[in-house]
């Protein structure tokens, strides 16, 4: 029979269509080129060494000679930087001006890399340079909520195959974040406990969503996993934000990380797939109920109406089926 999961952290409900579930090796896509197979500069790829957009840059790693990781303001913001964070109602209408950062963070100087083809340490770097523009924008008060996100792939929503990741810093909490952080707040006046702590116990003591652990962080398919594949990586000490993530938990998360997705493109085929830093808002710091983590989505199956219309997923993959298959695959086999 099928089942109803619910994941005690977010409160959202999942149908497991176990009658329907897929096995894990259905999920690779017909093939295309993957990542390591495209050509390593183009001539026309704004990220690519000798087509910096100097105007645009933030900042970069190394300050000098050939960088390694550079942050570029986005060409086409979705937020602006300057001006004044201005609330107005008229009616039914409620308005905030779109004040904030929208950056971009070019993960490499070669273009046909992914953070599962790079070493742990220049995932770290990502991670490090993640947190030094983080720390910088949220010193800015017009800004309450910081999104870090990474679109790998067509199907995860970039144009651009050039390794990047994103960051957003925006001027109010998404009703999405709100609404998680209302049901964190819960669980800790009910029980006492952070919600994502008591998972991340249980999780580590079963093992059977596990797909890795590391001194200072545990990779797992949640047991109410939205979709196929769907991993979450938390940190094992219980902290608020990604801001205060101490650079020894970046180097091990850079890591895990790495290993995670390495899983993921050796396994099925380099997916399309989206990763985000999920961080307690800037007005909600050192909470005890919030707890920072990273969430990875494969994308390797469609939403449609049911999702819209319920604000639910049904998954096709078993999430214990899905960390098997992950476990197993081994990362060392390609250099
Ligand atoms: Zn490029
Ligand atoms: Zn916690």
């Amino acid at each position: 029979m099928p089942e109803l999961r619910q994941n005690i952290a977010t409160k959202e409900w999942v149908i497991i269509a176990t009658e329907r579930a897929k096995r894990p090796e259905e999920f690779v896509l017909p093939p295309r080129p993957i990542t390591e197979h495209r050509p390593d500069w183009e001539a026309d790829c704004p990220f690519c060494p000798g087509n910096e957009e100097l105007d645009l840059e933030v900042m970069r790693i190394p300050e000098d000679g050939p960088w390694q990781v550079r942050v570029v303001r986005n060409k086409y913001p979705a937020l602006q930087r300057e001006g004044e964070r201005l609330r107005t109602f008229k009616g039914v209408q409620r308005q905030i001006s779109g004040v904030g950062y929208h950056e971009v963070l070019i993960e490499s100087p070669a273009h046909n890399t992914c953070p599962a083809l790079q070493s742990p340490a220049e995932v770290s770097l990502i991670l490090q340079a993640f947190k030094i523009r983080g720390r910088e924008i949220a010193q800015d008060t017009r800004v309450e909520q910081l999104v870090w996100f990474k679109n790998h792939g067509e199907r995860a929503g970039t144009s651009l195959a050039h390794p990047h990741t994103q960051l957003i810093g925006l001027p109010i909490v998404p009703y999405h974040i709100r609404a998680r952080t209302e049901e964190a707040r819960r669980y800790f006046d009910d029980t006492g406990h952070c919600a994502m702590c008591h998972m991340l116990s249980e999780e580590l003591k079963d093992g059977q969503r596990l797909v890795a652990k590391s001194q200072h962080f545990a990779a797992f398919v949640p047991y109410a996993a939205l979709s196929p594949f769907h991993i979450w990586i938390l940190p094992r000490r219980h902290e608020s934000s990604f801001l205060n993530a101490t650079a020894r938990e970046l180097a091990d998360l850079g890591e895990v990380l790495r290993l995670v997705l390495r899983k993921l493109y050796l396994g099925l085929k380099d997916p399309d797939y989206n990763y985000v830093v999920r961080s307690a808002p800037l007005l909600d710091p050192g909470s005890e109920y919030l707890h920072w983590y990273v969430t990875i989505v494969p994308r390797v199956t469609q939403s449609a109406g049911f999702e819209l219309g319920s604000g639910m997923f049904i998954n096709v993959a078993l999430p214990e089926s899905s960390a098997a298959f992950l476990r197993a695959v081994d990362e060392t086999s390609i250099p």
